[in-house]
């Protein structure tokens, strides 16, 4: 069982627990699935690669990020900070996630 992923690519959120606490950054990518997330130049793993010539890689040690649990991040809100979502409808019938603190829409 897990809990809904309301966090899109391309949000901005902010990481609220663990390692990375107070980072911000783009969402990247989401895996609903494994309930995590990967955010721009947060949670930054270190990969050791082997030289391949024949790919061009040169090898040695590649950073690249690592999973967040979606459960460790909240979507920011440019008036209210990091915050939660609650989802309204508007009156085409289409949902919007909006900030539970100041109501504001926030889909682009
Ligand atoms: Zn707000």
């Amino acid at each position: 069982m897990g809990m809904r992923v309301d966090i899109r690519k391309n949000d901005e959120v902010q990481v609220i627990a663990g390692r990375d606490k107070g980072k911000v950054g783009r969402v990247l990518e989401v895996e609903p699935r494994k309930q995590v997330l990967f955010v721009e130049h947060v949670n930054m793993i270190k990969r050791h690669t082997r030289p391949n010539p024949s790919k061009q890689i040169r090898g040695g040690v590649l950073e690249k990020e690592g999973p967040i649990h979606i459960s460790n991040v909240a979507l920011l809100c440019s008036d209210c900070g990091p915050t939660r979502l609650q989802h309204r409808e508007k009156a085409e019938g289409r949902k919007v996630r909006v900030c539970v603190k100041c109501g504001k829409v926030l889909d682009k």
